[in-house]
């Protein structure tokens, strides 16, 4: 079994469903007292927080970049970056360390083509739904994808995700909230699946909350994340 490097705490809500489900997944496939070979560096997330609202991305991209090289130094054989903001800086990661990353648009992708669902709609932070660092990669894997264009719906989805689902509250005004703005796009853009491009939003939607399927990047980075782990 390969041992994992997960860079987590972004937040760390979301990062107890990596371990969770992880060793999980594992025990289920191979049984008995099976758990995952892992490791966690989780940041404190106020930090990151505090230099993304200063705009220093070269910093944060160092300092992953540093962590990665811990995990590996550490043992890990590759490492995975648990949000999807954060695959902003996948290629400084990448390029500091010798083992793999795997990134989460591609696993997220796979599980949309898998579906023959190529036409989708992407929710995350205001990062990774106004840049092209999570687009691009889904593009690159075949999909068009459409992302709110209203500030005020940017704004506000942005705003949910750090002010309630990292901090673990879940609120059923938030919840109408994104299925408003999802609803919007499948009239308005046709979509046919929705991605949830954040790691908390699977908190908050749920599979039958929507008429179409929805595409969670945390259980398909999961996936994919405990598949490289046995060499399936
Ligand atoms: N976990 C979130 C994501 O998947 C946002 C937190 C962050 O800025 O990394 O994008």
């Amino acid at each position: 079994m390969k041992t994992i490097g997960i860079i987590g705490g972004m937040s760390y809500e979301s990062s107890i469903h990596y371990y969770e489900r992880i060793n999980n997944q594992v025990n289920k496939i191979a049984g008995g007292l099976t758990c995952a070979k892992l490791l966690i560096y989780n940041v404190n997330f106020e930090e990151i927080r505090t230099l993304i609202l200063k705009n220093e991305w070269i910093e944060i991209g160092d300092k992953l970049a540093s962590i990665a090289k811990i995990l590996e130094n550490a043992g890990a054989n590759y490492i995975v970056i648990a949000t999807n903001t954060m695959h902003k800086l996948a290629n400084e990661v990448q390029n500091q360390i010798q083992i793999p990353l795997i990134h989460i648009a591609d696993c997220v992708a796979k599980k949309c083509k898998n579906n023959n669902i190529l036409n989708v709609g992407l929710l995350g932070t205001k990062y990774t739904m106004t840049e092209d660092f999570l687009i691009n990669k889904l593009k690159q894997n075949g999909l068009k994808v459409t992302t709110p264009k209203k500030e005020e719906n940017i704004n506000e989805i942005d705003r949910i995700i750090f002010d309630e689902l990292c901090k673990g509250e879940i609120k059923e005004s938030s919840k109408e909230y994104y299925k408003k703005v999802i609803q919007n796009m499948i009239k308005e853009n046709g979509i046919e699946g929705i991605i949830l491009g954040c790691t908390e939003i699977e908190m908050l939607i749920k599979e039958n909350d929507l008429d179409i399927p929805i595409f969670d990047t945390t259980q398909s980075h999961i996936d994919a994340i405990v598949d490289y782990a046995l060499e399936r």
